[in-house]
């Protein structure tokens, strides 16, 4: 499998999961004309994605997807009451509702959608896999709930929201209603919070780590970074790869071979 961030962070995201023969792509929160262009210069083309799996109706998450179902005849995989949520109409034919905990297959991806804790209608998670290899893509969880504990003690690469630093957040501008709602169960997990899973949670198998999702306003790449290596010093079996996923670029292609 190979694996990339086509778009992270607060206001959209994209992720690219592929294996030989097919890709999907997990939610299109940013315009299509960029998720092509970061495609490209990735060598990656939309004729191989045969879905994209919505995780919740928020913008940074559906933004592009009712352009890129029409003009690339992309089949759309959500909810229902997401799609309730959502707003906006799905060709008929291009729209695929699916339930959490019941898998999803498309040629020999094998996607794993699970509930997660967040502000939204049914929002969920994903665990992709192919041949051996399982990749979760975890972003906007309030808290690491028993899913979130079970898929990453599984996973090879998992794209992990790691939104603010808990004192960035507490001395930033935002309004308290709003620091409140980021930093509650329903909310958005923090750097440390996302150390800390790790660190408590995940298996030596564990080989690449995307850290996603970051605050434009309430934390920086660095202290993301920083946050994430001091949580997870203690585990001298965990070495994984780190990446720090961006808004304004698509990050590598990561093999896991
Ligand atoms: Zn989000
Ligand atoms: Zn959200």
């Amino acid at each position: 499998m190979k694996i990339a961030s086509i778009a992270s962070g607060s206001n959209g995201n994209c992720y690219y999961l592929e294996n030989d023969n097919d890709a999907i792509l997990v939610d299109a929160g940013i315009g299509v004309k960029k998720i092509l262009e970061r495609m490209t210069n990735l060598g990656l083309s939309m004729s191989k994605v045969r879905g994209v799996f919505i995780s919740h109706e928020h913008t940074d998450h559906v933004l592009g997807v009712d352009v890129l179902s029409r003009k690339y005849s992309v089949p759309v995989f959500m909810t229902q009451k997401t799609y309730s949520s959502y707003g906006k109409i799905i060709k008929d034919s291009l729209l695929n509702f699916f339930s959490p905990g019941k898998q999803v297959t498309l040629g020999k991806i094998h996607v794993h959608p699970f509930l997660k804790s967040h502000h939204a209608a049914e929002p969920c998670s994903f665990s992709v896999s192919s041949e051996r290899w399982n990749v979760a893509v975890m972003t906007d969880i309030g808290f690491k709930c028993s899913n979130v504990i079970s898929h990453i003690s599984n996973a090879d690469a998992v794209f992990l929201e790691s939104n603010y630093d808990d004192e960035m957040l507490d001395e930033g501008p935002y309004p308290a209603f709003l620091k409140k709602r980021i930093a509650s169960d329903l909310g958005h997990l923090s750097n440390t919070q996302a150390g800390l899973l790790v660190l408590e949670h995940a298996s030596s198998r564990l080989k690449h780590v995307f850290l996603s999702h970051l605050s434009a306003n309430n934390n920086t790449p660095e202290l993301a970074y920083e946050t994430f290596n001091a949580c997870i010093k203690h585990r001298k079996d965990l070495i994984p790869q780190l990446f720090i996923t961006s808004r304004h670029k698509e990050s590598g292609l990561v093999s896991l071979d």
